[in-house]
């Protein structure tokens, strides 16, 4: 086989070169070449990082055992002249004489080594893997924007084991944030009446997750909801994690329970053990999400003695100075900050009042707006301007734009972003993170926020597969994007 590989290489083809590269991007790629990615093989790694041979080592290990390449430090001069200015970018070659990596950071380095992995298949001709092989490849990359990230809701019908696959997933697709909201299954400590009992998430799961994604690449972020949707569940449910099972803490929020009660001294104090007992799980990371979508005005009548805007800004603006405090920067969602009957929000979720726009202004101007915009009506949607965040960044905040599962407006949307200085880019996936939705989710957003297909997007069902391995997965449940493939509603009697 390797004869017949290393004659292929004479007629190597630039088969394979993409047009739709973006900048800093180029991809070579002769599927007719296969060279060995086996024991034989020696990775050279050229980072100034110099735990990035390290961890190359440890992970090739990992995926591939005793037929893992060995890897080596050294000069790739060539190939390090390629490399773009960005801190993630890298550069990799695959050809007979081996496989080269160079990058700026080990950031680089796992991206490449991500790449390789979806592009790398076992070698024919065995029953089980003796070793993979690699297309003949030259690649540059660099990721379109800096800031990419994954939103996760851990609700009490999702399985711990799904988190950690949407996380690892969302690692080799390269995105390096993730977000986690826990909707009541974060089992605090300090407040344990405000999770369902025997919350999943515990100190231990979550430091474990935490870790987890530090090897990977991937920065886990904490989201509170520190206003609105206060019941940490869907609102149709009317199901509420905290007063359901302790009532008694009902002054805490708004009668109903779907707003924190602002005026209550109490709720600030609490919102902040909380906040920092979160930040401090998940390891202190640069950034907090306090959640503050789709709020109702308060209704108390302590609160209804203030005028609304002025309460909320004096709580978010207090929550935020308290994230600051601890090194961290503020993320909310946006909708309260545009007003329902300006015309110019007609196609764009909007969820203020006709205070919006004061409430705004006096909004601190480091909060990261997290802009959700998900084209209601018309997931069709290619539209290439985004007034909304147009706005946000014209009055002096940093903007992240959050698609859902509007596939086609991803990429115009990181395209806006990158264009316009957004902050970055926030798939968000709700309840939907199943079947084909994740697929499309995870796969249209990786490659809008990461700019073009060259980095990813080799197969979902492999890379899938990739993380499964990973993580041991043993039951059936774990495996595919469905829990079961047919609904047990049809064997019911
Ligand atoms: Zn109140």
């Amino acid at each position: 086989m390797n004869m017949k590989l290393v004659c292929c290489l004479s007629s190597f083809v630039l088969a394979a070169a993409m047009s739709a590269a973006g900048a800093g991007q180029t991809f070579k790629m002769d599927e007719k070449a296969y060279v060995p990615f086996d024991a034989t093989t020696t990775v050279t790694v050229e980072c100034p990082d110099s735990a990035a041979a390290g961890w190359l080592t440890a992970h090739l290990k990992e995926w591939y055992g005793d037929y893992a390449p060995k890897v080596v430090a050294g000069q790739l001069s060539t190939l390090n002249s390629q490399l773009s200015t960005s801190p993630e970018a890298y550069a990799a070659s695959a050809d007979a004489s081996g496989v080269k990596i160079a990058a700026n950071t080990l950031a680089g380095v796992r991206w490449a080594s991500y790449t390789l992995r979806q592009l790398a298949i076992a070698k024919r001709g065995t029953v089980k893997t003796e070793g993979m092989i690699l297309p003949t490849l030259s690649i540059t990359d660099a990721p379109h924007l800096a800031f990419r990230a994954i939103h996760l809701c851990w609700f009490p019908e999702t399985r711990p084991e799904q988190i950690e696959r949407a996380i690892r997933l969302a690692a080799l697709l390269k995105f390096n944030y993730a977000i986690i909201e826990p909707w009541g299954m974060y089992k605090s400590e300090k407040h344990p009446w405000r999770a369902w009992p025997d919350a999943p998430m515990t100190k231990a799961e979550t430091t474990r997750l935490v870790a987890l994604g530090r090897d990977l690449g991937i920065t886990l972020i904490p989201q509170l909801n520190c206003y609105g949707h206060a019941s940490l569940s869907r609102r149709s449910t009317i199901k509420h994690s905290a007063l359901d099972i302790h009532y008694e803490y009902e002054p805490l929020f708004e009668p109903g329970g779907w707003n924190w009660c602002l005026s209550n001294p109490e709720t600030q104090r609490v919102l902040r053990e909380m906040i920092a007992e979160l930040h401090e799980n998940f390891g202190n990371p640069p950034f907090f999400h306090l959640g503050c979508d789709e709020a109702n005005a308060q209704t108390c009548p302590e609160c209804v003695k203030t005028p609304n805007h002025e309460l909320v800004v004096r709580h978010i603006a207090g929550l935020s100075e308290f994230v600051k405090s601890r090194g961290a920067k503020a993320m909310i969602w946006h909708d309260m900050f545009l007003d329902k009957a300006d015309p110019r929000w007609k196609e764009f979720v909007k969820h203020g009042g006709p205070m919006a726009p004061q409430l705004l202004d006096a909004l601190p101007k480091d909060i990261i707006i997290c802009d959700w915009q998900y084209s209601y009506g018309n997931m069709k949607e290619s539209r290439k301007d985004w007034p909304t965040i147009g706005y946000f960044k014209e009055k002096g905040f940093p903007v992240a734009g959050c698609p859902w599962m509007n596939y086609n407006a991803m990429k115009p949307m990181a395209d806006y972003l990158a264009a316009n200085g957004g902050f970055g880019f926030i798939e968000t996936t709700w309840h939907r993170l199943r079947g084909k939705e994740w697929e499309q989710m995870f796969m249209s957003a990786a490659r809008a926020a990461w700019g073009s297909p060259v980095s990813h997007g080799v197969s979902f069902e492999r890379s899938l597969r990739m993380i499964g391995t990973d993580m041991k997965v043993s039951d059936y449940l774990d495996t595919g994007h469905l829990n079961n493939q047919v609904p047990h509603r049809w064997w019911g009697d």
